[in-house]
């Protein structure tokens, strides 16, 4: 038998693992169409490297580039997508962690996409750890099911599509002058999110510099700068002062008395999100923080992210949802979850300059979910 070009692409990228990309599909070579006589699910996957529009920066990282793994689940000629960030606080995982994971994922076993519990046990299994790249294959998943029935997600789940939070702008640690450009560009927004967790002089500075420029609310996240809990206590008061209405991870992760004294003793809710990872964290937060910050990427996806807001919801603790640099994809896929948050940061498709998704927007600085089915997105044809 003669192979063609097309049925050589074909094999070779699904040999590969690897999808051939965007520029494939412009040339009418679809390698994501179902072979014939299969009737398993096709998982592919391919890194997309993300350009930030600023360097972005925590308390502990610098970055301008960082690495997303794309996925695309099909089935019987429907495709679900999915996108695994990695940024590098993900200890451990990177592009060739997360792509060696997928390639030992064998989906092709499975006969019905809906049957959506057992696949990402299944998933679990493969291989401890792999949080992000779970991630990307979760939301895939989903977004294939979503299209099997013909409806969003946060239909499916029974969430209430008018009750989508405003989203944060997160405006990194910088010099005055980015801080303050940074800030004006953020005026679609009516929140803002600052990066703490540095000195006093450099935190104060921030804060001061974004009031400069509005008085809409901040929210803080310290990223687990601040190492004294008085201290902290005393920087929550000072912020809220200047109109803060939310801290996140204000002490290190793992110091659980000082952050339960803080919490009880904080004006402001505290939010866990480097020691909120995944479900088995949520019980020992209760009474430590007031919420938690569930992201996909940490939480291996959208299933477990539900039975965290399961969870927290149970202990009357807060919601929130957070992400990194991501295309929009990812994005669509945890803003289905938003009806359900007290705040949302999902602004990493704003922090790039390539997004290859169209999804759910930002309307007058809220979250807006559409009527497509699945997560929401597609990705952009160029
Ligand atoms: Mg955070």
């Amino acid at each position: 038998m003669t192979m063609t070009r097309r049925n050589f692409i074909k094999t070779s990228a699904i040999a590969g693992g690897i999808l051939a990309g965007p520029s494939a599909a412009h040339k009418g070579i679809n390698i994501n169409t179902r072979t014939a006589g299969s009737k398993g699910l096709k998982l592919s996957f391919r890194p997309y490297e993300l350009h930030a529009r600023h360097q972005f920066t925590i308390s502990g990282f610098s970055r301008n580039v960082q690495t997303s793994i794309l996925t695309e689940i099909s089935y019987d000629g429907v495709t679900g997508y999915g996108e695994a960030p990695l940024p590098p606080y993900m200890e451990g995982q990177t592009p060739a962690t997360a792509s060696a994971f997928m390639k030992k994922v064998d989906l092709g076993q499975f006969r019905d996409p809906l049957e959506l519990d057992d696949i990402l046990t299944y998933l679990e299994g493969v291989d401890a750890g792999h949080t992000g790249a779970k991630a990307g294959i979760d939301i895939a998943l989903h977004d294939l099911a979503g299209k099997l029935i013909g409806r969003p997600l946060y239909q499916i789940w029974g969430y209430t599509r008018s009750k989508t939070p405003d989203t944060t702008m997160t405006i990194g640690i910088d010099s005055e002058d980015v801080v303050r450009k940074k800030t004006e560009e953020a005026a679609p927004f009516n929140l803002i999110k600052v990066k703490l967790g540095m000195d006093e002089a450099t935190d104060k500075m921030l804060i001061e510099t974004v009031r400069s420029v509005t008085d809409k609310p901040i929210t803080i996240d310290a990223n687990q700068g601040w190492r004294d809990k008085h201290y902290a206590l005393d920087m929550i008061h000072w912020l809220k002062e200047r109109g803060v209405i939310l801290i996140e991870q204000p002490l290190p992760k793992d110091v659980w008395d000082d952050m339960a004294w803080l919490t009880e003793k904080s004006p402001l809710p505290t939010i866990a999100d480097e020691s909120c990872q995944r479900l088995t964290d949520v019980p020992r937060l209760r009474g430590v923080f007031s919420g938690i910050n569930i992201k996909l990427l940490k939480c291996t996806g959208l299933r477990e992210a539900n039975r965290m807001i399961s969870m927290a919801e149970a202990f009357g603790m807060k919601l929130m949802i957070g992400c990194t640099m991501e295309t929009s994809c990812g994005i669509s896929a945890a803003a289905q979850l938003t009806p359900k948050m007290d705040y949302a940061d999902l602004d990493g498709n704003f922090l790039i300059s390539n997004d290859c998704f169209s999804g759910v927007k930002i309307v007058n600085g809220k979250i807006t979910l559409n009527d497509r089915p699945g997560i929401g997105a597609e990705p952009i044809r160029s």
